[in-house]
């Protein structure tokens, strides 16, 4: 079990990390109310959660649907959950009643299941295309050479909003490593946002990380999704 950080501890990572953003945000000219902080949560108990809450957390990223539906289904009104790892065919679901955002759909026939189960839940779901710029074969997404024709072909769903990208970068200790493919990312964005009715609301670049969020911010992150910063070091 991770030992839970205390309120005072958690307040002076979230200073910290902070410092960070706004020296980022700063450095390229963006303003820090542009970059949505998401509190990564996961393999961290609902204690760490609900300390988190206190300090003024309200938007909450799991990685895995049934972790999400323990912590989260339960959740106050003001409070988002965003899944923002890969979901299986058979959880979505699950996933479809907790989640206010999935960051991770790379398929069109779970984009077709997703759409059928915000339906039936009378919702609509925010939902981001995950695009592997790492080309690391670990990481879900689509490949960056089928990225556009993908996007290309996505249906209009009456319960999916389409709100924009989602990547993950390299996994070496070089945050600079991820910048190109945070900027293909970027520019993927930018080609399909408002292109028609489909991507009026594609303005959403989830990418960056306790390592990487400098360069992703500086390449137009609106998202980043942080856990270690935060929450303090994960046991598996
Ligand atoms: C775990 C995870 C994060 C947070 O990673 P940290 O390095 O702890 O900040 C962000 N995004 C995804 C998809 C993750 O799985």
């Amino acid at each position: 079990m991770n030992s839970v950080l205390d309120l005072q501890e958690m307040k002076n990572n979230l200073r910290l990390l902070n410092e960070r953003i706004s020296l980022a945000c700063s450095s390229c000219g963006r303003s820090v109310n542009d970059v949505t902080l998401i509190w990564v949560s996961k393999f961290h108990p609902q204690e760490a959660v609900d300390t988190a809450y206190a300090i003024g957390a309200r938007e909450f990223g799991e990685n895995r649907v049934q972790e999400a539906i323990e912590k989260f289904s339960q959740k106050k009104d003001d409070v988002r959950c965003h899944i923002i790892g890969p979901v299986q065919s058979n959880k979505l679901k699950k996933a479809a009643l907790v989640a206010d955002v999935i960051h991770s759909m790379d398929s069109l026939e779970s984009l077709e299941k997703l759409n059928r189960y915000s339906a039936e839940l009378n919702k609509v779901l925010d939902v981001l295309i995950q695009v592997n710029t790492s080309e690391e074969d670990t990481k879900s997404g689509l490949q960056m050479a089928d990225a556009k024709a993908f996007l290309e072909s996505l249906p209009a769903h009456s319960h999916l909003r389409y709100r924009g990208l989602m990547s993950i970068g390299k996994n070496t200790d070089l945050a600079e490593d991820s910048r190109a493919g945070f900027s293909f990312l970027r520019a993927l964005r930018d080609e399909f946002v408002n292109r028609d009715s489909r991507f009026s609301h594609f303005t959403e670049l989830s990418m960056g990380m306790t390592g990487d969020l400098e360069v992703a911010i500086e390449e137009g992150a609106t998202m980043i999704r942080v856990g270690t910063a935060l929450f303090g070091s994960r046991q598996y």
